[in-house]
């Protein structure tokens, strides 16, 4: 399949989020969740800063909220009302306090921080103190006239109350911002008589607000119960309203609801702490949230930092980690798990959810594959709450790249086991080998682990093998580790001396060098020597395990069917298991830099060599220190030359700057 082109996946990206903004913005029945379209919404705002020239006037990325309707009166807002530019995690808080304190140099200022409501945003003008006219944030620039209805909303006062020292805030035009949300618990009574009625429950408390809010029947949306929840206080004299703190304290006085959650801080840490403090306490809070609010604390500076957009520079909103987010399938791989079980396995654009990278998830079966009518080139929707393995949980069918094809299961795996072949019975879901019963692989690769080029494990061969499995005494490959004496001399096999001396054989084992035992596992397609270049590269197991695509294949020798391979096996929910297994009984490969005169030195060899073969060559190099290659690449130290060197390797030796030395030179290198 050819890539898809930035311009039109941004395209594309516009048209869908358009169209999901409209359906939350204007009809208030949003059809995905906030994390798919922000997650969507991340992927365009990374195009266009990728690619300026893609950006559009209509494009999501530039414009606040929706379309607006008819039926009300259109306001213009006497100060735009802005929406805030996301952030996800400590870093990006980090990034932006040093952007706003390289405008602000030398000026140190405080940050105040609130929650951020989860409902729809409202401007309540008062005039001598007095309601005057309630309007939407609309457009940002143009809201509607929604005075009847927030009327009817308990806890907005008609009139300002007096208060010592805020006096000045009853004369003339007062405009105090805030958000319209229903509280959690007037939400589930309204849709506990919505179920009794027999009628249809309604989605969300923030979609349901924005929807009451804009119904021309204010009979109806006093029926309904919201509140108001104030965030901002705005003067015609911006100098009346010193600081965010300050309009809050104002707020209160003059009789009106805020969140008491709100401070001030000095340091970033305690921003962070308070972060963290309101994620643990979100759930109890009356309303739904979905973050922070993080300003700049003085006003002025607050004008100063100015607008980028469609944000001001100086507040962002902070983001929990989302359990959803969107990413693409560059392919789907199958792995052939303990028992001959074929368990297909999808490899994404690595993307972060609840907090983890995620970069594979296992499709389980063929059924599951069809169902999600998933195909190669698909934007995916991943979930992953708390400690659960991600899954697919979706395909956003809109972004499909035209001539995406369904998957064939069968013909994927005859493609990635051409050797192999395949059955499924009676009511199985899963296809495994055909013939191939589970025991028969069970003793094939306790053998491959045992032997001789892996963990070398004394008198554990084949016959042995044999009979442990029969008896049922290994059911995996780290049940060796659980065999006792006595359980051997139930068998024929065994008397008191070979029992101890397999035990013992394999109490010796159980730290084994990291590349034996990643060759042990029998990965497919990783022999010998890719064994030994991924040890070096990922100097542990969960390193190795938790390895992407990209660096994967940057390790040399490996391309993408190897990648692949190694990839599905650590996506195995078996194979993971059998590594904690491992784990739990003690067994832990170890790792050892090899340091040599040749540590850090490459080596190709080309041709075959007299006086020695290319793996003893090989042998001998690594055992100085150095490393083995299959072809030359950037690192590449040494081309060694046995015979002549064919033309390309010539090149390629010239252009990275690799000595070519001859079978002499070598021998004089490794003895
Ligand atoms: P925003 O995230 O840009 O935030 C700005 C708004 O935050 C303000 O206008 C205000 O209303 C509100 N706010 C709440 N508490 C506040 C506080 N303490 N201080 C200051 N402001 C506070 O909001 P937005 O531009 O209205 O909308 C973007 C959001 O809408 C995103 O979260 C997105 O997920 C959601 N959305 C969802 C869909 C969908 O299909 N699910 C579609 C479009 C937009």
């Amino acid at each position: 399949m050819t890539p898809i082109q930035p311009s039109q996946r941004a395209a594309e990206l516009r048209a869908l989020l358009s169209d999901y903004s409209y359906q939350y913005h204007v009809l208030d029945k949003p059809v995905v969740s906030d994390a798919i379209y922000d997650s969507l919404f991340g992927e365009l705002k990374k195009l266009e800063a990728e690619h300026p020239e893609l950006i559009t006037p209509d494009s999501p990325t530039q414009r606040v909220g929706g379309e607006l309707l008819t039926g009300f009166t259109k306001v213009a807002h006497s100060t735009r009302m802005l929406s805030l530019n996301d952030v996800f995690d400590r870093n990006e808080v980090e990034a932006w306090v040093k952007r706003t304190d390289k405008l602000l140099p030398g000026r140190k200022h405080e940050f105040f921080a609130d929650i951020k409501m989860d409902g729809l945003a409202c401007a309540l003008i008062y005039q001598d103190g007095i309601l005057a006219q309630a309007v939407t944030r609309g457009d940002s620039y143009v809201g509607e006239d929604v005075t009847a209805n927030v009327r009817t909303i308990k806890n907005v006062p008609l009139r300002l109350r007096s208060a010592k020292g805020y006096e000045n805030f009853l004369n003339g035009r007062t405009e105090i911002r805030g958000e319209i949300v229903m509280l959690k618990k007037d939400f589930a009574t309204l849709n506990a008589k919505q179920t009794a009625a027999g009628k249809p429950k309604f989605a969300n408390p923030r979609n349901l607000a924005a929807g009451t809010i804009r119904q021309l029947d204010p009979k109806l949306v006093a029926e309904r119960p919201l509140s108001f929840n104030a965030y901002d206080l705005l003067r015609d004299d911006p100098a009346e309203v010193p600081t965010n703190m300050f309009a809050y304290e104002a707020i209160s006085a003059l009789g009106i609801k805020r969140n008491q959650q709100a401070a001030v801080f000095d340091k970033l840490e305690d921003v962070m702490q308070f972060v963290d403090h309101v994620e643990k306490i979100r759930d109890e809070l009356p309303f739904n949230i979905d973050g922070l609010v993080i300003k700049v604390n003085d006003r002025a500076l607050f004008a100063e930092l100015g607008v980028v957009g469609k944000q001001p520079r100086a507040a962002v909103a902070y983001k929990y980690a989302a359990e959803q987010a969107t990413t693409i399938v560059k392919d789907i791989v199958i792995s052939i798990g303990r028992t001959g079980a074929a368990t297909p396995v999808a490899v994404f654009d690595p993307v972060v959810v609840a907090g983890t990278t995620v970069q594979h998830a296992s499709l389980h079966n063929a059924d599951e594959i069809s169902r999600l009518d998933i195909r190669v080139g698909d934007t995916v929707v991943i979930f992953k709450a708390g400690d659960i393995i991600p899954q697919v949980q979706s395909v956003v069918t809109e972004l499909r790249p035209k001539g995406a094809k369904p998957v064939n299961y069968l013909a994927l795996l005859a493609e990635q086991y051409p050797e192999l072949q395949f059955e499924r019975s009676g009511e199985d879901v899963v296809y495994r080998v055909k013939g191939a019963n589970s025991d028969l692989i069970l003793k094939r690769s306790v053998e491959y682990y045992a032997y001789k080029g892996a963990l070398d494990i004394d008198t554990l061969g084949e016959k042995n093998v044999i009979a442990l499995v029969d008896a049922g005494l290994i059911k995996d490959l780290a049940d060796i580790y659980n065999l006792k004496t006595e359980d051997l001399l139930k068998l024929d096999r065994f008397a008191t001396i070979s029992a101890n001396k397999l035990i013992n054989a394999i109490a010796d084992k159980k730290n084994p060098p990291l590349e034996r035992f990643i060759l042990g596992l029998g990965i497919r397609h990783v022999g010998m020597q890719t064994a030994i270049d991924l040890a070096n590269r990922f100097e542990s197991i969960d390193s190795l395990a938790n390895a992407s695509l990209e660096q994967l294949q940057q390790v040399d020798g490996i391309g993408r069917v190897v990648a692949e391979s190694i990839l599905a096996w650590f996506s195995d929910d078996d194979n993971l298991a059998l590594l904690s297994k491992f784990n739990d009984l003690g067994v832990q490969p170890v790792f050892v830099k090899k340091v040599g005169k040749l540590s850090g030195k490459s080596f190709v060899i080309t041709g075959s060599l007299t006086d020695m073969s290319r793996y003893e060559a090989a042998d001998r190099i690594r055992a100085l220190g150095g490393t083995f290659q299959t072809a030359v690449a950037k690192d590449t130290d040494y081309l060694v030359a046995g015979g002549k060197v064919g033309d390309s390797k010539l090149k390629k030796a010239q252009q990275y700057g690799t000595a070519i030395i001859s079978e002499e030179d070598l021998v004089k290198l490794i003895s």
